[in-house]
């Protein structure tokens, strides 16, 4: 998923369609589509966007391609003006029927650019709306999970530590995993599902790669974060949706107790995990 957090331009409707997508994520049609050729779970992609231009863009992309899917939301980090009647712009694109998820969302203490009160509205309100209307949510969390996880819990106006999973109204996943156990088991608690990335293959992740081994197979799923977080060989460059297989390779050393020998096994649970979470056929 692309993590693209806007800049206030991206919100004028004058930012041209390439120039902004290829900014971003290098997601002009054709680089696009070929570095979709990945022998893992390659059917489908899911773009975040926020509601401006960017978001036309995102979904100009969902229609032309039957494999490209979209997610709406306001990142925590473009949320400082954040108003409550951007929910109808969210509501009215997530209307479209190639958007299966609202976000990213989620609350980022690392990057001071949103106060946290702000954040705490923002993603309360963008959890009530993806409630509303029973869409998945991509959580963006960096150095926040307390408070990530109690917003999730409290979403919808009911749940609750002990709320069962089953009933909780929210499903989700918690994108680009960086957190600790606690918060993982916090999530699985909720139903929600955990998303690795690049920092996976790491040197200094063992801490990541415990949750990875850890966690139930059925609740892993395997993302770019694309231009960000490539993984090794290529840590520090910029990061393309094709290199998400050298994730779900580690990830396959790190499940050999479940019998998973190859990144493709990985790459068919992740993709069925994913079609799930987002409802996608
Ligand atoms: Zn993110």
């Amino acid at each position: 998923m692309a993590d693209a957090p806007a800049p206030p331009e991206a919100w004028d409707d004058g930012v041209a369609y390439e120039q902004y997508v290829g900014r971003w994520s290098r997601l002009v049609a054709e680089p696009f589509v070929r570095r979709l050729a990945v022998p893992v779970g390659r059917s489908w992609l899911d773009v975040g966007c926020g509601s401006g231009a960017l978001s036309r863009a995102v979904l100009a992309l969902a229609e032309r391609f039957a494999g490209v899917w979209a997610a709406v939301g306001v990142h925590p980090n473009s949320a400082a003006g954040w108003q409550d009647a951007w929910l109808d712009r969210l509501r009215a694109l997530a209307a479209h029927p190639k958007v299966v998820a609202i976000g990213e969302i989620g609350l980022d203490y690392y990057w001071d650019k949103t106060p946290p009160a702000t954040q705490h509205h923002a993603l309360a309100r963008q959890l009530d709306l993806a409630v509303e209307l029973g869409l998945p949510v991509i959580i963006h969390n960096r150095e926040a999970s307390e408070d990530v996880v109690r917003l999730l819990t409290a979403a919808g106006g009911q749940g609750g530590a002990e709320e069962p999973a089953a009933r909780h109204p929210l499903a989700g996943v918690l994108h680009s995993f960086s957190a600790d156990w606690a918060t993982a088991e916090a999530a699985l608690a909720l139903g929600f599902y955990l998303g690795f990335t690049g920092p996976l293959t790491y040197k200094k992740a063992d801490d990541l790669r415990a949750i990875a081994a850890r966690a139930p197979l059925d609740r892993l799923l395997v993302e770019t974060d694309a231009p960000y977080l490539a993984p090794h060989p290529y840590r520090g460059k910029r990061n393309e949706p094709a290199y998400v297989k050298h994730v779900a390779d580690l990830l396959a050393t790190l499940r050999e107790h479940d019998g998973i020998l190859t990144a493709e096994d990985i790459g068919r649970i992740t993709t069925d995990n994913a079609r799930r979470l987002f409802r996608i056929p």
